[in-house]
C-alpha cells in the first residue's frame, strides 16, 4: 500500500477559498455549526422515523409495507441531515452531541467508526481515488474509474445499475460492514485508527439492535414473510437514495478521476482536487437541499466539510466568486435529472473499450 499525498506545496486556492468563507462568518457574527432550523428539520425528521416505525404494526398488508418503504426515505433522511453533519462534527458545538448524531447511523444499521474511516479519512480526502475511495468500489460489477480494470459485461453497466442501486445499503449494512470490522482497512487504505475494544462491543451491540429492532421485533408480532417484504421495501428505497445522492456528486461526466503516480503523488493542491472530482447539483432546489442535508452542494461541502449544511447555498454563491477569480472551474448541474444523466453517460462512457 502507497501513501497518497496532494501536491500542496502551494495552496493558493485553498487560501483564497478560506480567506472568502472566514470572511463571510466573521461578517455575519455566526457560528460555522448548524442552527435552529437544522434542530428543527432534525425533530421533524427523527418524528417521521419514528412514527414510520410504529405504523409497521399498526397497518395491514400492503399499507404497512408502504410504512416500510417511507422509513427507507426517513433513514437516508437520518443519515444525510443528522449522521453526516455529527459525524463532520458540525451539527453543533457540542462534542458530546455530535458525535451522539454521527451514532444515529448504529440505530439505522451500519456504524459510525467505519464511516469515519470510509468517508471522513479516505473518501473525502481522497475523493475519485481508487486506491482509497469505496464510493468507487464495486467489486468488479461495475467500473466507475478508469483506474478500474473493464470486462465485456460494463457495456450494459448504465442500464444494469439500476438493479443493483435498490440493494446498496443491504451490501453495505451486511458486507462492506464486516469486511472492513475483519480486514480494518478501505479498499488499499489500512484504517488510520483500528478497532479497540470499545468500538468492537458498539459494532457487535449495534448489529444486534438493528436485527432485533428490524427483524425479530417485527416478525415476533408480523410474521417473517410481512417482515422480510418490508424489509426490502425500505431498503430498496434507502439503497438508491444512498447511491444516488453520492454518485451524482462524484460519478459524473463533468468530473475527474485523478490518478496518483508510483510515489502516491496526486496531481492538484487538496482545494483543486476537490473542485476537480466533485460536482454540485439541483443547487436552486429547496426541497433537495431539505432532504439530502446539502449534499447537493457536494462541492461546498468538500471544500467546508466542518461547516454544517445549513450555510452551503449562501457559501456556494461565495466559492463560485472565487473560482471565477482564480480561473477554476466549478462544476454543477442545475438539475436532478441533468445530474443523472451526466451519471449515466459517464457509465457508459466507461463500460466501453
Ligand atoms: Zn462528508
Amino acid at each position: 500500500m502507497t501513501s497518497l499525498s496532494h501536491n500542496n506545496a502551494q495552496r493558493p486556492l485553498q487560501t483564497a477559498l478560506g480567506n472568502a468563507v472566514n470572511g463571510y462568518f466573521q461578517q455575519q457574527n455566526i457560528a460555522k455549526t448548524g442552527d435552529t432550523a437544522l434542530y428543527r428539520k432534525a425533530t421533524i425528521i427523527l418524528f417521521m422515523h419514528i412514527t414510520s416505525y410504529t405504523c409497521f404494526f399498526l397497518l395491514a398488508e400492503p399499507y404497512s409495507w408502504l410504512a416500510w418503504a417511507f422509513h427507507g426515505f426517513t433513514t437516508a433522511l437520518v443519515g444525510f441531515n443528522i449522521m453526516h453533519d455529527g459525524a463532520h462534527g458540525s451539527f453543533t458545538k457540542n462534542k458530546k452531541i455530535n458525535s451522539l448524531a454521527a451514532h444515529t447511523f448504529n440505530i439505522i444499521g451500519s456504524n459510525a467508526f467505519y464511516w469515519k474511516q470510509k468517508h471522513n479519512l479516505n473518501h473525502h480526502p481522497y475523493t475519485n481515488v481508487a486506491a482509497a475511495d469505496e464510493d468507487i468500489e464495486a467489486f468488479g460489477l461495475l467500473r466507475m474509474s478508469p483506474d478500474k480494470p473493464r470486462h465485456w459485461f460494463h457495456r450494459w453497466q448504465h442500464i444494469y445499475v439500476w438493479a443493483l442501486y435498490p440493494l446498496t445499503s443491504l451490501f453495505w449494512f451486511f458486507v462492506l460492514d464486516f469486511l472492513a470490522y475483519f480486514n480494518q482497512k478501505i479498499v488499499d487504505q489500512e484504517f488510520s485508527q483500528k478497532y479497540q475494544a470499545k468500538d468492537s462491543a458498539i459494532f457487535w451491540l449495534s448489529k444486534a439492535f438493528y436485527l432485533t429492532a428490524y427483524l425479530f421485533i417485527p416478525a415476533h408480532f408480523l410474521g417473517w414473510e410481512t417482515v422480510i417484504i418490508g424489509f426490502l421495501c425500505l431498503h430498496a428505497v434507502m439503497g438508491v437514495l444512498f447511491a444516488v445522492v453520492f454518485q451524482l456528486a462524484h460519478v459524473v461526466d463533468k468530473t475527474e478521476f485523478p490518478q496518483p503516480d508510483e510515489h502516491g503523488n496526486l496531481p492538484y493542491e487538496w482545494a483543486a482536487h476537490q473542485l476537480a472530482t466533485t460536482a454540485d447539483f439541483a443547487p436552486k432546489s429547496k426541497f433537495t437541499t431539505w432532504c439530502v442535508g446539502g449534499l447537493n452542494f457536494q462541492v461546498e461541502h468538500h471544500l467546508f466539510p466542518r461547516i454544517s449544511h445549513t450555510h452551503y447555498p449562501k457559501l456556494h454563491k461565495i466559492v463560485r466568486e472565487v473560482c471565477a477569480q482564480e480561473n477554476i472551474e466549478h462544476r454543477e448541474y442545475p438539475t436532478v435529472w441533468q445530474a443523472i444523466v451526466g451519471h449515466v453517460k459517464h457509465l457508459k462512457s466507461m463500460g466501453q473499450a
